[in-house]
């Protein structure tokens, strides 16, 4: 050893160059070891380790910032690790204030507008103004696939389309993700008057508020609506699971990564929260309860049995009869609406039913 470094003494003084090589592969190597640090940058395309190695016992200090690493998505299908691990770097370098920011100029939408987009995450999250998904993962123009309504809830319109994002865009990760001080969560909590459309949306949340309470009997408000943003980020991941035959199958087919996030606010960093902590038992009692459903009871036909009599006696109507017509209803409501459903009135009405009153009133 002592021999190499007199080598290597003797070999820098006959070579007045070497400082300046040296300087640049210093520069290459603490971008490496800056980048590897990172949990984000284990894909960072920077020069090889052994070179890293030699250089980085140099005394010069790295000239510039390094580079935040960025994860650029290789062709064909991508791994649920690897867009997991897209989503994490970004939110870091978001957080940071090392957006990268890609994937926003021209040449994307020209690219994507061409070629189709191929996100590799799909994001349920809130409506709020302050939770800009593409931008709190720092990602571009074909970069996700997002839905978003307030509280981040999932109805019929939301899982069609997180259905989509699955089914024909292919995302390998469906994120759902909560955010704190989360308004929507808020007047769940605080059982707050709301109008027009928000109550059925609201009540969506309440199922969450009750388990958080359920958690922490004695917990604040404040507290409350922290685990109730987290409980309802579990109640949608659950719900997905439930009411979408198609998520649920490529989740239990290991073909999508279902994981809950929580945004802060202050922060701008992403609680990860993984996948549901039941998720196993879910996906099996899911796969019970959406069995297909029993043929519903087919609606007998009405019986104009009295009509007939009066139509064939040619005389008064039958009392009875006479009440039902005026009614507007038939005689026997179970017989036309067995299933107890309210749709109106006359709409229900079978064909022989308004027969018989027109003939009537020729009479
Ligand atoms: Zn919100």
């Amino acid at each position: 050893m002592k021999r190499f470094l007199a080598i290597a003494t003797m070999l820098f003084w006959l070579c007045a160059c070497a400082p300046t090589v040296g300087g640049q592969d210093a520069k290459s190597a603490s971008s490496v070891a800056a980048a590897t640090a990172e949990p984000a940058a284990a894909n960072a395309t920077e020069p090889e380790g052994g070179e890293g190695e030699t250089v980085a016992e140099a005394s010069e200090p790295p000239a510039a910032k390094p580079e935040p690493a960025v994860l650029e998505l290789p062709p064909g299908p991508i791994a649920a690790d690897d867009a997991l691990r897209l989503l994490k770097a970004g939110n870091e370098r978001y957080a940071s204030g090392d957006a990268k920011r890609a994937h926003q100029g021209a040449d994307r939408r020209a690219d994507t507008a061409k070629n189709g987009q191929h996100p590799f995450a799909t994001v349920l999250g809130c409506s709020d103004s302050r939770v800009p998904v593409e931008m709190l993962f720092d990602q571009g123009v074909g970069d996700l696939f997002v839905v978003r309504t307030a509280g981040n809830v999932a109805g019929p319109d939301e899982l069609a389309t997180i259905e989509y994002g699955v089914g024909h865009l292919g995302t390998p990760v469906v994120l759902v993700l909560g955010h704190t001080g989360c308004g929507a969560v808020t007047a769940a909590v605080e059982n707050a008057h709301v109008h027009g459309n928000l109550p059925a949306l609201i009540n969506q949340i309440r199922p969450a508020v009750a388990k958080a309470k359920a958690w922490t009997p004695t917990a604040g408000s404040g507290d409350i609506l922290s685990k109730a943003i987290k409980a309802n980020v579990w109640l949608v991941m659950e719900n997905i699971i439930r009411k979408s035959s198609e998520v649920r199958d490529a989740v239990k087919d290991g073909r999508v990564l279902l994981i809950g996030g929580i945004y802060n606010l202050t922060t701008g960093k992403v609680e990860w929260l993984g996948q549901h902590p039941e998720q196993g038992r879910i996906l099996a009692s899911a796969s019970v309860v959406h069995k297909p459903k029993p043929k519903p009871k087919p609606k007998p036909k009405p019986k104009p049995k009295a009509a007939k009599v009066e139509a064939k006696a040619g005389g008064k109507p039958p009392e009875a009869v006479k009440n039902a017509k005026q009614a507007q209803a038939p005689a026997n409501p179970d017989a036309v609406n067995p299933g107890g459903h309210s749709e109106g009135d006359g709409s229900l009405l079978g064909p022989g039913l308004d027969v018989a009153p027109a003939k009537k009133k020729h009479k």
